[in-house]
């Protein structure tokens, strides 16, 4: 996983925006028949309690290898398929392969364990996501609370005019998580308007955050903001064994990143959740319970 999160955003960017352009180009033209072919996939992170061995919950990521240009990076992805007119297809794509992660984890007797999917601003302002994501869980026979939607704020979203379907989500009980927190433009003002449960703590201000003692004092703010309002806040990036012992220090409640468990195929995920003894299971249960 490394190779490909590292390695090919580097070379995109390496060569040059002439061909970033090509790429882009050949990602728009080609998107269409992957989409009908299923040469798309979604791979799963594990989301950790405090102790960081325990599962709270997955996050679901888009994984695209294209058969020149390797793997493309999800907002690439993401871009290509607004250009193409594909945004719908992709996001119900997703939305299925979310849905069929949480029917294996229910086959299992894992019913406590929500999946999360990542919409972007401009799908949520595009599209009737409200309606799709609540017609397919409705189909499917599961509950609204199975399922997280994780966002992230940018200046470009329209706050108004996505107002109704988030409330329309929350509503249902679906859990809202305020991605990419404490960076770009995401503010104070924005938990209340996506009314988020959940805040996930940028990685930027998570790695490394022991021997920086401005990382640990906005982590530390974070933190309390959670307790203040009830949030429950999950921080990113966690990639050391010093990040997580500082983190559980600090009382973070959920932590995410490639020291705990990397993004993975399903079956991947599924045979790791398979191999836990019981007592794990036990000790989400009290997580979440508590
Ligand atoms: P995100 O939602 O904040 O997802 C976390 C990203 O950080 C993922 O990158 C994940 O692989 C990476 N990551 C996890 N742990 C670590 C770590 O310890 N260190 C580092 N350096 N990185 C870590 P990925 O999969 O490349 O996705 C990037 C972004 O693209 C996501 O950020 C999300 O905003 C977007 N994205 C991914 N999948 C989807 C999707 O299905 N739909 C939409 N709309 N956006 C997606
Ligand atoms: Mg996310
Ligand atoms: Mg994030
Ligand atoms: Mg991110």
């Amino acid at each position: 996983a490394a190779k490909h999160s590292g390695r090919n955003h580097f070379r995109l960017f390496d060569e040059g925006l002439r061909t970033r352009l090509e790429v882009r180009r050949d990602c728009e033209r080609d998107l269409s028949q992957a989409l009908a072919e299923g040469a798309l996939e979604m791979w799963f992170q594990p989301i950790f309690g405090r102790d960081g061995c325990s599962v709270a919950n997955l996050e679901a990521l888009v994984r695209w290898r294209h058969p020149v240009h390797g793997w493309v990076p999800p907002a690439d992805l993401i871009a290509a398929a607004a250009m193409a007119g594909l945004t719908e297809s992709l996001l119900r794509f997703i939305l299925e392969q979310t849905c069929g992660m949480l029917c294996a984890l229910r086959d299992r007797g894992l019913h406590d364990l929500s999946v999360a999917m990542n919409v972007s601003p401009r799908e949520m302002a595009q599209i009737a996501v409200d309606e799709i994501v609540l017609g397919r869980l409705r189909v499917l026979g599961l509950p609204a609370t199975a399922l997280e939607i994780e966002i992230t704020e940018e200046t470009a979203l329209d706050i108004e005019a996505v107002q109704g379907k988030l409330l329309a989500l929350s509503r249902a009980g679906i859990r809202m998580a305020l991605d990419d927190f404490g960076t770009g433009y995401s503010s104070l003002a924005s938990l209340r308007q996506l009314r988020a449960g959940r805040v996930k703590i940028d990685r930027s201000l998570v790695t490394g955050l022991t021997e920086a003692e401005d990382k640990r004092g906005l982590v530390q703010a974070v933190l309390g903001l959670g307790r203040a309002l009830g949030l429950e806040v999950v921080a990113e990036g966690v990639e050391t064994a010093d990040d997580l012992a500082t983190l559980q220090s600090m009382g973070c409640p959920f932590m995410q990143g490639y020291h705990l468990g990397r993004p993975q195929p399903a079956e991947d995920i599924l045979r790791f959740l398979d191999a836990r003894p019981g007592a794990d299971v036990q000790t989400r249960l009290h997580l979440r319970g508590a």
